[in-house]
């Protein structure tokens, strides 16, 4: 949706759902002050410990934040860890450049990559380093690092906001925040969903006098409105709002604890996606039937190179630990696509969402699957595990990906360590893999509809332009998911759907009309489905 502004009201795309009424405090994250440069030697040792300053500042924040805020700083500090990039901004200073100027021009280089590039989320990650570049040059200028005053509960506004200023703010008061710029698919929007803060970006200009206008603000995160010293008129329809969220939330909460959720008689199951094992710390994991994909390419994505098996080992059997004798279904890397992965996937492919991703990149590189197939059959022994193969187009890939897998196990077993082959079951997200369902030997499928979506309807799934065009509720995709319930239902296969429509209520009634009776859904969804579900049962429309 277009920002803009009418009147004190403005408008612009939801990031996080949730309402927040307080006192509007616009800020501006970026450095400021002037500074006297040195000698070359003094110039490069600034910048030495202005970086060692800023990776500990990094290192202490992820280490109160944990989880998915940790990872996202760790992209910061890889990039303080890349002793290419940083030589060549050590060299400049050795041409005569100062510290920050040096710094400064070598992140804007950066920063203006990640800007051009088409995909949303590696746009979304120029701030991320818009945020180092300012943390370094505040340091430089021998300023702390700028921690945000912000009174509790505020409305914070900037125009864009990176993750760490985010994590400074004390949220523990409630609050909002509205971005002028800024991107739902940002790691900032990623923690506000994670923490229930409501966020709205995409806002556009808000005039400097509007913007001194009103001390208090009403953000509407599921409206995506920011409204300015509203009238009587404007808080009266807020807080009816408010009010009807709130009690939609308790009701679905006091949902999620009864034992199963039905629709016509029939048991539904609803498993949750993870991609981390801290995942599963959300207060309404535990309620779920089992987990019914784990994305483990995320391991890739942490320091330190691609992970060993003892560390794969351990987070897939901490996962099978938690579920108990639940089902755990864990994906194998589905690296490439949109999920570069340096070392791994392939470069400069002209078309990567359909090149090597994948399975396909898996059997290409068999000495990096085989490591995680091992992990996967030692944890295979510890729990109720089922593995499932990602981008798999033909029945030949599957039985090449059970091959690698079958010998993988003879040879632990050899060795005399404890490994099973686990169910072996494929993701449907494939177009051929959905139409030539009934020529796959898998235990079970997972219907992934981000991809099914994006290739039945030929339109890139991160390129926002084709936003209203790439509807996973199009008659093709539902006719391909329907096929594919249909044959689970007939061979007694079972069939999930584990893409994000499974977490959108909207879509719920087509999901179960097609016949599927299990979804895989992110865990801050699971009470709201439980609860569609119920209404869908009782005769009640979505409400
Ligand atoms: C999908 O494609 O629907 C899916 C669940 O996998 P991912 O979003 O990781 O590609
Ligand atoms: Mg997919």
């Amino acid at each position: 949706m277009q920002g803009g502004a009418t009147g004190l009201a403005f408008r612009g795309r939801t990031a996080s759902i949730g309402f927040a009424h307080g006192p509007f405090v616009r800020v501006n994250a970026g450095a400021s002050g002037e500074r006297v440069a040195g000698s070359l030697v003094e110039e490069a040792l600034a910048l030495r410990s202005a970086i060692d300053v800023a990776s500990g500042q990094i290192a202490e924040l992820a280490a109160i934040a944990g989880g998915e805020a940790a990872q996202i700083l760790e992209f910061q500090v890889a990039l303080l860890d890349d002793e290419d990039f940083i030589e060549a901004i050590f060299a400049s200073i050795g041409e005569g450049s100062p510290a920050d100027v040096a710094w400064r021009s070598a992140l804007d280089e950066q920063i203006a990559d990640y800007n051009s590039a088409e995909d949303e989320y590696l746009k979304a990650r120029s701030s991320d380093l818009a945020d180092l570049r300012d943390r370094v040059v505040t340091i430089l200028r021998g300023g702390e690092s700028q921690v945000l005053k912000i009174p509790s509960g505020a409305v914070v506004c900037a125009d864009d906001l990176p993750p760490s200023r985010f994590l400074e703010i004390d949220w523990s008061g409630g609050g909002g925040l509205a971005l002028l710029r800024g991107s739902p698919t940002s790691h900032v929007a990623m923690l506000a969903r994670a923490r229930g803060i409501p966020m709205v970006v995409q806002i556009g200009t808000i005039t400097e006098v509007a913007a001194e206008v009103g001390p208090m603000a009403l953000l509407d995160g599921e409206g995506a409105t920011l409204e300015l010293d509203p009238s009587a008129e404007q808080l009266r329809l807020f807080e009816k709002r408010r009010e009807t969220h709130r009690k939609s939330r308790a009701s679905a909460r006091a949902i999620l604890q009864r034992p199963t959720a039905s629709w016509r008689g029939e048991r539904i199951k609803l498993f949750i996606n993870i991609q981390r094992v801290e995942d599963l710390e959300h207060a309404d994991a535990q309620y779920a039937d089992g987990i019914g994909l784990m994305r483990t390419e995320f391991l890739l994505a942490e320091r330190g190179g691609l992970p060993g098996e003892e560390t794969q080992f351990q987070a897939y059997d901490a996962v099978l630990r938690w579920a108990d004798r639940r089902p755990v279904t864990i994906r194998t890397f589905d690296a490439g696509g949109d999920k570069p992965v340096p070392g791994f996937t392939q470069d400069g492919e002209a078309n990567p969402f359909l090149g090597v991703r994948g399975l396909r990149l898996c059997l290409a590189r068999p000495e990096i699957f085989a490591i995680q197939l091992r992990a996967l059959a030692r944890a295979a022994v510890r729990g109720n595990l089922k593995v499932m193969f990602p981008m798999v187009t033909s029945a030949d890939e599957l039985e090449a990906g059970r091959k690698l897998f079958a010998n993988v196990v003879q040879r632990l077993q050899a060795d005399g360590i404890a490994a099973m082959l686990p169910e072996l079951g494929i993701m449907v997200e494939v177009p051929a893999a959905a139409l030539a369902v009934t020529s796959f030997r898998a235990a079970f499928f997972s219907i992934g509809s981000n991809d099914l979506a994006q290739y039945v309807l030929a339109c890139d799934r991160s390129n926002g332009a084709l936003a209203p065009l790439m509807d996973p509720l199009h008659p093709a995709v539902l006719e391909l998911i329907a096929r594919t319930a249909e044959h689970g239902r007939r061979a007694g296969i079972s069939v999930s759907l584990c893409g994000d429509m499974a977490s959108d209520p909207r879509c719920l009634p087509a999901l179960l009309n097609c016949g599927l009776r299990e979804l895989s859904v992110n865990s801050s969804a699971l009470a709201q489905i439980k609860q569609t579900i119920d209404r869908l049962s009782s005769g009640g429309g979505l409400g």
